[in-house]
Formats: structure tokens, C-alpha cells, sequence
């Protein structure tokens, strides 16, 4: 059966086609600046490229677009949708009542519509896509593979925050965790790889957004992310844990609205907010070795905060097997990797840098380390393939 995997941004989108004879990728692409000047879908197939640049002023043209991708006579990859088994949605938030995959129904998106309160970007574009998908090839099977889903395995004692309980019960407010399809995939992959499946593991995935997480036993115990992606690690953009005062004074010094305070520490924090210079690790990494002390100060302040908890997690698990990374940083900056677990051989980790030298799926622990360290390439739309097979085959 083939399988579309759709992500939608609130103005992108990616998909990826896949063959689940042997899982493999047909195509994959992006569209850009969905309902904003300059659309452009870029579709790939192998090593060849098509590019569209037409305006698209909605998510149903933009996958209309992608659907003409995929039968073009020269790039296309299908003879007809009909090959197209079912499609698979990436859903930012799934509540605590869509606690797992699932076909969609009217149930289902009035449930994702309810979560659109705690991820307003997200959540709408997401149903967009839903939507879109339906009204343009009725009868096919839309799966949802929530982003929150993995983590509600969290025991109350790691997700309930410590205000008055009230709100828990009224609203729903509580840790809910996000990147859970990723977390899942490096649990599952860490578990194949090293032959167990009831390992205690620290998942530290650290990509724009990141966020980390303790598995006890092959299921989330706890996770960085909270009721929305904001709470936890530094990010690209996001401040991560923070005094809430911070928001106050702000608002009440500043004249901010709610919405302005959560824009500023969403899309103006974290390493680009203390660098003043670049969201992207790259760019600081650059910087910081030419001297540039704000770069560097943005990232000794990500990598102490992602340290921070890696002890955190190994505390409250009693016992670590494996810490895997994975995500754009995790996967690619051998630096950051070593950064985060330098001076840890008290605790049983020891990196070996010849083997940190990698962006492949590797150990990169030396042989005298108690607790193994892992790359574990992420592959969050394979899930989303999986998933969405598994329902509907
Ligand atoms: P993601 O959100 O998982 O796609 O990850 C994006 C982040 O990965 C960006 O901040 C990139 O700068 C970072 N990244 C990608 N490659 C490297 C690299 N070789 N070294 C450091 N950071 C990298």
C-alpha cells in the first residue's frame, strides 16, 4: 500500500509519499507561503526536482498542487490517486482524550478543533490540511498521529503543574509534552538496535524546537514540553523554562497584550534572543568560534540547560541504559554532543570521540561507558506511515 504522510504548517507544508511494501520513500516535497505572495512547492524525486511557483491561497490548493505533483507525467510517482492507500496527518495536540493514533472522524476534529486553545498555530493548520484531504479525494482514510500522544504515559506526579487544582479540572491544564512521534520512533529504534524493548532511556531530541525525555521501561515517564511546546530546553526562539514573573513585569512595564508576551518568548527567545544574531546553530556555532561572546554565552546557556536535565531525568529514573539524540543539532553537531555530556564519568558516561565523529545511526559511547550513547537519525513521518497503515490495512 502507498501512504501520503502530510505535516501542515499554518503557511507550509511538507509530505512525503511512501511504498510500504519496504517502506521506502517515492517523493517528497514542500510547499511555501501557503495564503501569502510567492507560494512555491518544491516536489523531489530521488535526485530530480520540480518547482511551482504560482500563488496558492489556501492549504486545498496547496495540496491540490501536491496531488498534481504527484501525476505529473515527468516527476509524478503514482498513475492515479487511487494507488494512494490512505494519507497520514502530523496533529501538533490531541488533549488527554486522543491519547493515541486514530482514523479521523467528525469526533476526531472537534477534539483537535477543542485543542486548538493550547496550539493555536498549529492545531488550525493542521485541520486545514484534514479538511482539504477530504473534500479533494472523498472516501479516502485520513489518519491523525498526535505529537502529544506518546507522552500520556506520564504518571500525574511528572504532568500536573502546582496551581490550584481547579484548573486542572476546568481547563485541562497540565504537561501534555510535544515531538512525541519522535520520541517514540528513537525509543522504538534504540530499543531494535540494542535488542530490548523495556530500557530506560533519555531521548534528547534538539532541533529548532527541543525538548527531552525520560522513558522508563520503553514508555515516557516524563518530557520537557508542557501544555505547549514553550516549557523546557532553550530552542531556537523559545526561552524554555522560565520565571512566569517575567511575562507580568513585561506586560505591566512594557504594555504588552498576553498574545504579544507569548509572540516575544515563542518566536524571539532563546539562543536568537540571548545571540541577537541567528536562530540557527550553525550560524552560532560559527560566531562563537570567532569570538563572539553573546553566541557563545546562548549556547553554554542551551547546553547547560539540556545537562541540567539530562541529571534531572537520570534522577528520576533511578537507573539510565541509553541517552539517544537525534533532531537537526542532536543528529549533526558532534561539539554539542560532547558538550552535553563532557565530565559525566562519575556518572557512567564516557563519549568516544573518534565515534561522536558521525550524523549516522551509531553508538558514540566508548566501550568502558556504563550508559551507551546513541545517534538515532529521527524519522517522525515513517511513524506517521506506520501508524496510518496500521489503521486502515
Ligand atoms: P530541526 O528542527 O530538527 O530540523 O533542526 C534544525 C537545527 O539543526 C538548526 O538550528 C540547525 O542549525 C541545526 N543543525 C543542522 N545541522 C547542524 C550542524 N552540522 N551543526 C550544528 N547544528 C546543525
Amino acid at each position: 500500500m502507498k501512504i501520503l504522510v502530510i505535516n501542515c504548517g499554518s503557511s507550509s507544508l511538507k509530505y512525503q509519499l511512501f511504498d510500504m511494501k519496504d517502506e521506502s520513500v517515492l517523493c517528497k516535497g514542500l510547499v511555501e507561503r501557503i495564503a501569502i505572495n510567492g507560494s512555491k512547492l518544491t516536489h523531489k524525486v530521488g535526485d530530480k526536482k520540480l518547482v511551482v511557483e504560482e500563488d496558492m491561497k489556501d492549504h486545498t490548493e496547496a495540496i491540490k498542487h501536491v496531488f498534481n505533483a504527484l501525476l505529473d507525467e515527468k516527476y509524478g510517482v503514482v498513475k492515479s490517486l487511487d494507488e494512494i492507500g490512505a494519507i497520514g496527518h502530523r496533529v501538533l495536540h490531541g488533549g488527554d482524550t486522543l491519547t493515541k493514533s486514530t482514523i479521523i472522524d467528525d469526533h476526531v476534529k472537534a477534539k483537535v478543533e477543542e485543542f486548538i486553545k493550547f496550539g493555536p498555530l498549529h492545531n488550525p493548520a493542521n485541520l486545514m490540511g484534514i479538511r482539504a484531504c477530504e473534500k479533494l479525494v472523498p472516501g479516502k482514510k485520513n489518519v491523525a498521529v498526535f505529537d502529544t500522544a506518546f507522552h500520556q504515559t506520564m504518571p500525574a506526579k511528572t504532568y500536573m503543574y502546582a496551581i490550584p487544582y481547579e484548573y486542572y479540572e476546568d481547563y485541562r491544564i497540565r504537561k501534555f509534552g510535544f515531538h512525541g512521534t519522535s520520541h517514540r520512533y528513537v525509543t522504538l529504534r534504540t530499543g531494535q538496535l540494542l535488542g530490548r524493548n523495556d530500557l530506560n532511556i533519555i531521548t534528547v531530541h534538539l532541533g529548532n524546537g527541543s525538548s527531552i525525555s525520560a522513558i522508563k521501561e520503553g514508555k515516557c515517564f516524563d518530557t520537557s514540553m508542557g501544555l505547549t511546546p514553550l516549557e523546557g530546553l532553550l530552542m531556537g526562539t523559545r526561552s524554555g523554562d522560565i520565571d512566569p514573573t517575567v511575562m507580568n513585569f513585561l506586560m505591566s512595564e512594557k504594555g504588552y497584550t498576553p498574545e504579544e508576551v507569548n509572540q516575544i518568548f515563542n518566536k524571539k527567545s532563546g539562543v536568537l534572543g540571548v545571540s541577537g544574531l541567528s536562530s540557527d546553530f550553525r550560524d552560532l556555532e560559527e560566531a562563537a568560534d570567532n569570538g563572539n561572546e553573546r553566541a557563545r554565552l546562548a549556547l553554554d546557556m542551551f547546553i547547560t540547560r539540556v545537562r541540567k536535565y539530562i541529571g534531572g531525568y537520570m534522577a528520576e529514573l533511578g537507573h539510565v541504559d541509553v541517552i539517544s539524540f537525534a533532531g537537526g543539532i542532536g543528529e549533526n553537531s558532534a561539539t554539542i554532543r560532547k558538550a552535553v555530556l563532557e565530565n559525566m564519568e562519575e556518572y557512567g558516561i564516557v563519549i568516544d570521540d573518534s565515534r561522536n565523529d558521525t550524523r549516522e545511526e551509531s553508538v558514540i559511547s566508548a566501550d568502558n561507558s556504563r550508559i551507551k550513547v546513541l545517534v538515532v537519525p529521527t524519522n517522525e513521518e515513517l511513524m506517521i506511515a506506520r501508524d496510518t497503515l496500521e489503521l486502515t490495512k
